[in-house]
């Protein structure tokens, strides 16, 4: 099968996303970039059945290479990600936190250091309907130089070079928004943020960060 580490790596992202509750029923999708290729989640099937053969390939142009099934409605937002990064992979979830705070924000304050996780502050992309030009645009501005960015009235992405790197990035900024959310609740208005200076530093911090076995 054409790109069958990739599908199965789509299809065991997908699943683990819904098992730490990023996602509701068959919302999100994921994909991965290979030169000109796209393997991408496919729309609405249920995470638990997917098999990597259901995972389809795409040219850059969005034409199917080899699809058993219609791809993820935001296949354009995928595309013009890829456009406009260096990304290698895209993981795009509807969690919680991430969703509630892009109501009240157009950027997440530097409150917590591992902001600089993600190249700077998080932008919040304006709204657009989901899976149109209009929204795949306000989303590629909101990641120019950030790994990371929320999606008003939507939900959440993160890019990486490589699949699992952009999947790490979630749950940590799912955390970052669910702490600004407690604190927005208990005192806005005296709420500590990091400087510019703090935030560089925690940056250097944690480009080394991490070591495997
Ligand atoms: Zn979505």
């Amino acid at each position: 099968m054409l790109l069958e580490q990739e599908r199965a790596e789509v299809v065991r992202i997908c699943q683990e996303m819904q098992r730490q509750g990023l996602v509701v029923g068959t919302a999100g999708n994921v994909s991965v970039r290979v030169d000109d290729r796209v393997v991408i989640s496919p729309s609405g099937m249920e995470y638990a059945d997917l098999e990597p053969g259901d995972v389809g390939v795409h040219d850059l142009t969005g034409e199917p290479v080899d699809a058993r099934f219609k791809p993820s409605s935001e296949l354009p937002l995928h595309l013009a990600v890829y456009a406009a990064t260096d990304a290698g992979a895209i993981v795009h979830n509807h969690a919680p936190a991430s969703t509630a705070l892009g109501l009240l924000v157009d950027e997440i304050p530097a409150t917590h250091y591992y902001s600089a996780m993600f190249g700077g502050l998080i932008r919040v992309a304006p709204y657009a309907t989901f899976g149109t030009a209009e929204l795949a645009d306000n989303v590629a501005r909101a990641l120019d130089g950030r790994l990371g960015a929320l999606m008003a009235n939507h939900g959440a992405i993160t890019v990486g070079p490589t699949l699992s790197k952009a999947f790490s990035l979630l749950p940590y900024l799912e955390y970052v928004c669910e702490v600004q959310l407690r604190a927005m609740a208990a005192s806005p208005a005296t709420m500590r943020v990091l400087s510019p200076e703090q935030m560089r530093e925690a940056s250097a911090g944690l480009s080394g960060y991490g070591q495997s076995k």
